[in-house]
């Protein structure tokens, strides 16, 4: 039992021409499976890069990256990419869709990257369009819907490859307040009832309240860090009892756990209603 990203004395500096720009000094990090987890910090404090460098989008100059045991600084160009569709879902600032695909084919497509048949990757993008409540809007573009609407086709992206991890740059950056709080909502639910585990960068006030771990970043150093919950190593298995069992059978939990949720959603509204 043991951490699923260990972070070892990393180090980072870009360059423009001659001109240095520090990003990374030294950073040391310990993520658990199932941790819901916010890196804070000014903008220019390391965050995007250090995320980044954990799903293998980036390299460093020195130090130790392992995710799930593998060096992930250490691998080649098509290991990375084989690593980043099977274990990472990226949820960025800009939302960052397929301006010509619909919704629908945006999440569909990565299940295809991974070999699966397009009904079965449709099948699974339904899914989870549902799952993020905009399988209605399947069909549109994303010229076609809102900032928190397409914010949300990203999540279900995110998570349509069924990943270990998710990394999310700046989620709510875009996105009005309340948009930006339903969306966090959504990700805190899916983190309690997937068990996925969940690093976010963010100097958004409503995403630090939400962190069970909050981890401050100044100058490209973690600075100072609290947990809500005592961290306890946990199992990944015991994290994500869902993730172990067969694609049918996870299937049949999610689809049950979306009914009970919308039935919950019901009986609120009438409630609402008759008071
Ligand atoms: P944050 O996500 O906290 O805003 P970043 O990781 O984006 O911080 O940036 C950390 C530092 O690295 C900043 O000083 C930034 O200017 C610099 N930096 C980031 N990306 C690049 C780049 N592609 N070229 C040069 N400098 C960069």
């Amino acid at each position: 039992m043991s951490s699923i990203i260990k972070i070892r004395d990393l180090h980072k500096c870009y360059w423009v021409g001659t001109m240095p720009f520090p990003a990374l000094h030294g950073i040391n990090l310990d993520i658990m499976a199932g941790e819901f987890a916010v890196l804070a910090g000014r903008s220019g404090s390391g965050k995007s890069t250090l995320l980044n460098i954990v799903g293998a989008i980036e390299s460093a100059d020195n130090g130790s990256v392992e995710v799930f045991g593998q060096k992930v600084l250490e691998m080649k160009q098509d290991q990375r990419t084989r690593f980043r569709l099977n274990n990472i879902g990226f949820v960025f600032q800009a939302y960052n869709l397929i301006r010509v695909l619909s919704a629908r084919e945006n999440v569909a497509y990565v299940c295809q990257l991974q070999g699966k048949s397009r009904d079965e990757s449709m099948e699974i993008a339904n899914h989870w369009l549902r799952e993020v409540e905009i399988e209605h809007l399947g069909y549109r573009r994303p010229d076609q819907l809102s900032g928190g609407q397409q914010q949300r086709v990203a999540v279900a992206r995110a998570l349509a490859s069924e990943p270990k991890i998710i990394l999310a740059d700046e989620p709510t950056a875009n996105l009005d307040s309340q948009t930006g709080q339903n969306l966090i909502h959504l990700m805190k639910d899916l983190n309690q009832r997937l068990g996925t585990t969940f690093l976010i960068s963010s100097h958004d006030p409503d995403v630090k309240n939400a962190a069970k771990r909050l981890i401050k970043m100044t100058d490209g150093q973690i600075v100072d860090e609290w947990s809500k919950i005592p961290r306890q190593p946990i199992s990944i298995s015991s994290a994500c009892p869902i993730q172990n069992l067969p694609f049918f059978e996870r299937m049949r939990m999610l689809i049950k756990g979306s009914a009970m949720k919308r039935r919950h959603k019901q009986e609120q509204k009438k409630n609402r209603r008759r008071s």
